[in-house]
């Protein structure tokens, strides 16, 4: 094994990068790989255009013949680009991304053939979907499924296939792919948002929601890699002691990029250009080997789809610079873990940024409508909230001293803190006008101002505003961002529909004019909004006393995190706006708590394998050589052996105790392990995973590592921190 460390080694400090030029501007490229505006121009009729965009925009549906056109052109287009196949592309609940291929090709009678796509093949399909994960759905339906387009996201080629984005429903209609829901939440903050959108401006008839995510990422050898049991398998390092030299010194962060990840990162980016994902912006992150890639932020399901689509591109050219890509939130201990934030706002067909201040009071009011109404969302919503981004993985960063804690809470900043507190002081009932034009000019008026110099930022909030977006920072690297974002525009269009309720009542029953039934359902918001607002320092001990106080959950593993999501509350919530019905909701919770124990499941069984069959023998190995030397003492010294020999006797002591505990630790996880696999009851299961198995990780772990530290480098099977984190 040791021999597979060194080899590693060799092999990548031999590597010679693979420079990738590019030759064209990326401008011109951007989006040739994509059916889009331009393409469907050249290839659809003006009236199936027309319906793809009534679709996009109003949700129409596209009749059968219309399909077919489109499929045809769609074909025509794809072939002239060199694809062979095609395929319905959709996001099963798994997390990564799935796909068929079918050729076009297709056989007709007289020993002929032709290249055939009909809007039947374009429109719907079924895929074997019996090996997808769909929770209890299946049980209580032997519900069949099947894929159908979305044609709000753009098909596009990936090498030489046709990917359709699709939908994949079950038979009877409940959604089993990440995807259904969330279009169903965009379409229910669409819906609340336009609502409240028309007491500012009668013209707005649709509002999106924008995400633009930040993927971090760790780029090692590959064959660094794949001498890596443990990484291999689980996608981090179960092991491994702390190299001398960390992130301390924060040398990588914003450092000059690495030749062999600058060329990754100039051919990845390329392939984005191709398939139209806008990314802009690259730089190192604080960990050694640690990156980040961002995009210009899109329509949300968009946005969701090229996130997706980015993490498998990602891969596949990683091969090619003889690269892995781990998206981990934690494949070190001891090192930043990764994140993805989600930059969230919401924007009118009008061009309009809601998170965004406006030039006149009107609409700074409107503004402050949509700031304070999200603030609230996430105030009554925090634990549901938690429950989107909780997942084995990303327990390991939560918490962890470089990103936010399990405990969700909003940073606003100094200034509109202050906005909020004068805000919180307006009359009751109707204002007096010199209240009004005092509010106007000297607090709504002035935001604008005051967030130009808006230049705090806290780095530790899960949930900050940044100035004209909210931006969720405690999604893992891994996730898929559709989760998170179908709750959050879900807790946020619920707001608003009780928002507009609220001040409809004032309206109609009180006689306030608008403004002032704004501001005074604004100032009750406030007042009940206040727990989740917080400015400091969020992993600190006195936060998680405070945060208890104030009653804010602080769910640090995802089984207890996981259980908000089929709590009485959010059953209801997402079943009232139509996102998920309850055997949706239950199965997704089925699901993700199964997908805990099996990834508990495995890192136990690899921990218990590499301890036992690398680190034990290993150490064995050295211990043998350590008694030899201690014989070889006494035969030349005799009796006065031990003045020489004590070093060497006591780690021959030390290194037995160390496999005593590895030993027992690993029989006793390994119990607990047969225990809880005995268990039926899911929830149950995952607890026991959680309680009894995986604290014995640490135990081992910590035994493994001191073992690494007095075991001779040359025998050490496992390659080294210090080996995976800085060969570049
Ligand atoms: P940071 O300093 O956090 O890296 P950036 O300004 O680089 O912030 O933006 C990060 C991400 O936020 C990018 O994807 C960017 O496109 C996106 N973003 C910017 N404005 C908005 C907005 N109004 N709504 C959603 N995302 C946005
Ligand atoms: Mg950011």
């Amino acid at each position: 094994m040791s021999t597979l460390r060194f080899q590693a080694i060799q092999q990548t400090l031999t590597r010679i990068p693979i420079n990738f030029l590019e030759k064209e501007r990326r401008s011109a490229i951007f989006g040739s790989n994509v059916f889009n505006e331009t393409a469907m121009r050249q290839y659809l009729t003006g009236e199936a255009l027309e319906m793809i965009n009534d679709a996009i925009l109003k949700g129409s549906k596209i009749n059968r013949t219309v399909a077919n056109h489109i499929a045809t052109g769609m074909k025509e287009w794809a072939i002239a680009k060199g694809a062979t196949h095609y395929t319905h592309w959709f996001q099963p609940l798994t997390g990564a991304t799935a796909e068929k291929h079918d050729a076009f090709f297709e056989p007709i009678a007289g020993g002929l053939a032709i290249e055939k796509f009909g809007g039947g093949q374009l429109v719907q399909q079924e895929p074997d979907a019996s090996s997808f994960p769909s929770g209890g759905i299946r049980n209580t339906f032997e519900a069949r499924g099947y894929t159908a387009w979305d044609p709000t996201s753009p098909a596009f080629i990936y090498g030489t296939t046709l990917c359709i984005p699709t939908v994949f429903v079950a038979y009877t209609g409940e959604a089993l792919d990440y995807k259904t829901p969330l279009l169903r939440a965009l379409q229910a903050v669409d819906s609340a948002a336009t609502a409240i959108c028309k007491y500012f401006d009668k013209n707005v008839r649709k509002v999106n929601a924008s995400l633009g995510w930040e993927q971090e990422y760790f780029l090692i050898d590959s064959a660094l890699v794949l001498s890596r049991p443990d990484i291999v398998l689980t996608g981090r390092t179960l092991l491994g002691h702390a190299p001398a030299k960390g992130q301390q010194l924060d040398d990588h962060y914003f450092g000059t990029i690495p030749n062999r990840a600058m060329q990754y990162m100039k051919d990845l980016e390329t392939e984005c250009m191709l398939l139209g994902i806008p990314v802009k912006t690259r730089h190192n992150e604080v960990a050694p080997n640690q990156f980040e890639l961002a995009p210009i932020y899109e329509e949300a399901n968009l946005a969701v789809d090229h996130n997706s689509l980015l993490m498998d591109v990602m891969a596949k050219v990683a091969d090619r610079h003889n690269f892995k890509v781990l998206l981990h939130e934690k494949p070190f201990a001891g090192v930043n873990g990764s994140g993805k934030h989600n930059n969230w706002s919401l924007s009118t067909d009008t061009g309009v940024n809601l998170l965004s201040p406006g030039k006149t009071p009107m609409s700074n009011l409107q503004f402050l409508t949509f700031f304070i109404n999200t603030i609230k969302a996430v105030n009554d919503n925090e634990e549901i909230l938690r429950a989107s981004i909780a997942s084995a993985s990303n327990d390991h960063r939560l918490g962890a001293n470089e990103a936010p804690p399990a405990i969700i809470s909003v940073f606003i900043g100094e200034q509109l803190t202050n906005v909020l507190n004068e805000l919180e002081n307006v009359t009751t009932g109707k204002l007096s006008p010199e209240e009004k034009t005092e509010l106007k000019l000297n607090v709504v008026g002035k935001i604008p101002e005051i967030l130009l110099d808006n230049t705090d930022r806290n780095r530790t909030s899960p949930f900050a505003f940044t100035g004209n977006k909210f931006e969720f920072r405690a999604v893992g690297s891994k996730a898929n961002c559709a989760s998170p974002m179908t709750v959050l525009n879900s807790i946020v269009a619920k707001q608003l529909i009780e928002f507009k309720s609220e001040v409809d009542v004032l309206i109609d029953k009180k006689g306030m004019k608008k403004d002032d039934a704004v501001f005074n359902v604004l100032r009750e918001y406030i007042k009940k909004s206040k727990d989740i607002l917080f400015e400091g320092n969020g992993y600190s001990e006195a936060w998680e006393k405070e945060a208890k106080k104030r009653g804010l959950s602080n769910n640090k593993t995802t089984p207890e995190a996981l259980k908000a999501k089929i709590s009485k509350k959010a059953l209801e919530l997402f079943e009232d706006l139509g996102v998920m019905n309850k055997i949706e909701s239950e199965s997704r919770y089925e699901i993700e708590m199964e997908e805990y124990v099996l990834r508990i499941q495995i890192e136990g069984r690899v921990l218990g394998d590499i301890a036992r069959n690398h680190v034990v023998p290993t150490a064995v190995k050295y211990q043998n050589v350590l008694i030899e030397n201690v014989k070889g003492l006494k035969e030349i010294y005799g009796e006065n052996f031990k003045k020489q020999a004590k070093e060497q006797l006591n780690l021959i002591e030390e290194i037995s105790n160390h496999i005593e505990a590895i030993n027992s630790d690993v029989t006793k996880m390994t119990n607990e392990r047969k225990k809880a696999n005995a268990i039926d009851d899911i929830d149950k299961k995952a607890f026991a995973y959680c309680n009894k198995v995986k604290p014995f990780f640490d135990d081992i772990r910590y035994h493994c590592d001191k073992l690494e530290l007095l075991v001779d480098d040359e025998l050490w099977p496992l390659t080294k921190y210090r080996e995976l984190l800085f060969t570049k």
